[in-house]
């Protein structure tokens, strides 16, 4: 039975992962395959984070097994499949109460949402929840339709990430542990954080772990929740194995260890060659350059780019930290695809591919052809030879040297977003990852 709830916390605490562990270990049920981490549309306002929603697929377990976790000093075993061992009547009343005692319900942004079916659901919601915008509505119909049984509570607006995480079906998919201690452990000083991230950094196939340039141990959280860690990778065995053992290794005071497979750094949520731009949607698009970037106070860039019959305005800004220096170097011409959020008439580039790059020209005056001397400018094309009085209208052109080549330019990973896929992946390959 595949059970799925979001929205649960608040900027004050809880996560709904952890939520997620605390029913698993009280269902006292087989979890079949492995949980899901399943992130939705980054730009819906309503997000506590980072817009995530949870599934996890209980029942009796068969087949083969592997530890995918630690609660405790007890290994946590995924089977390979099973079968029913609870109606869903019986599954929702097991969950909801949990997540009644749990959820964050004080804060008014907080609405849960819980759904469970026998089976997956198709995939068209989850592509229009990780790129569209949906209501809750749209939620229940779409459940109602295919037999799901689900709980409102407040709002009840979680019903829209439970119905996409029940209807993900993973065609491209990462893995994170997650490490947690509820309530809250005490913070880790910062030069122990940036040793742990770059420990995890060694484990194979893992991504976006630590941010050298800006002293950012990314697998960190910024805010208050139960989350201690996350590491994030493309080769689950690696993170089930030396993962799991690197973490218990730490003793960073941590009570549960569990894997989760994702649809982070996969790229879902852009859109790409759209017909036309709309606010909260994310986009990929190709453009030339229309005119070279300026900065606001903030230290923030923008330029306009040629998209199609429209002028396009694109922006880097101050969190992409050294990512402003290659947007900086833009010029009038280059043909570029970004890659990022429309929100208020602004594509937030989030990575940037330079496809063509302009030829720029210096002018300067140019050497007299008679006696080879430089000849001197006397404005509107007229350039004279002090030494043998010889006169040209044409100034002399030079390639600039731009220092900056065609290529790919990822926002550095202080500044990377749960879905966005890192450029770097292509160069890469680890176990059997589909790209
Ligand atoms: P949590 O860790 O609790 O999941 P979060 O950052 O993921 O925090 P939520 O508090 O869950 O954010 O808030 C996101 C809300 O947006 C949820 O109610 C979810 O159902 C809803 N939601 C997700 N995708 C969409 C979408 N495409 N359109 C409208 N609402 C959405």
């Amino acid at each position: 039975m595949y059970l799925a709830i979001d929205d649960t916390d608040s900027s004050q605490g809880m996560c709904t992962t952890f939520l997620l562990t605390e029913i698993i270990e009280r269902s006292g049920l087989d979890i079949i395959g492995m949980p899901a981490l399943v992130r939705l549309n980054p730009t819906v306002p309503f997000k506590t984070r980072g817009n995530g929603a949870l599934r996890v697929n209980l029942g009796h377990g068969e087949g083969e097994t592997r530890v995918i976790g630690v609660f405790g000093n007890r290994p946590i075993t995924a089977f390979q499949h099973g079968s029913e061992a609870v109606t869903e009547r019986e599954m929702i009343d097991m969950a909801e109460p949990v997540v009644r005692e749990f959820a964050e319900l004080g804060d008014d942004n907080t609405n849960p949402g819980i759904a469970v079916s026998r089976h997956g659901l198709p995939e068209e919601f989850y592509w229009r929840a990780v790129r569209d915008f949906l209501t809750v509505e749209d939620a229940e119909e779409f459940l109602k339709k295919n037999g799901a049984m689900y709980v409102r509570i407040k709002k009840g607006r979680g019903i829209i990430g439970s119905a996409a995480a029940l209807s993900w079906k993973g065609a491209r998919k990462t893995y994170e542990l997650l490490a947690y201690r509820y309530p809250h452990p005490e913070p880790i000083p910062q030069d122990m954080r940036m040793s742990m991230a770059s420990m995890a950094d060694t484990i194979p196939g893992t991504f976006n772990n630590v941010d050298r340039n800006n002293r950012h141990a990314a697998i960190f959280p910024s805010e208050k929740t139960p989350v201690i860690l996350g590491i994030r990778g493309r080769d689950p065995e690696a993170l089930l194995g030396q993962g799991i053992g690197m973490v218990i290794s730490w003793n960073v005071g941590h009570d549960r260890i569990l894997v989760y497979e994702s649809n982070q750094a996969t790229d879902d949520h852009i859109i790409e060659n759209p017909g036309k731009l709309e606010d909260y949607h994310t986009y990929r698009i190709t453009g030339r350059v229309l005119s070279s970037p300026y900065s606001i106070r903030g230290s923030h860039y923008f330029c306009n780019i040629q998209w199609k019959e429209s002028t396009v305005k694109i922006a880097a800004f101050e969190p992409t930290k050294e990512f402003r220096r290659t947007f900086r170097q833009l010029a009038q011409g280059d043909m570029i695809t970004v890659y990022g959020s429309f929100i208020s008439g602004t594509i937030n580039v989030e990575k940037l591919d330079l496809v063509g790059r302009a030829m720029l020209y210096e002018k300067s005056s140019p050497g007299c052809p008679v006696c080879h001397k430089q000849m001197e400018n006397h404005g509107h094309g007229d350039y004279r030879c002090r030494t043998c009085g010889e006169r040209l209208k044409v100034p002399h052109y030079t390639v600039v040297n731009r220092g900056l080549s065609e290529g790919q330019y990822d926002v550095p990973v202080i500044a990377r977003r749960h879905l966005s896929r890192p450029f770097d992946f292509s160069a890469q390959t680890v176990g059997s990852i589909r790209r």
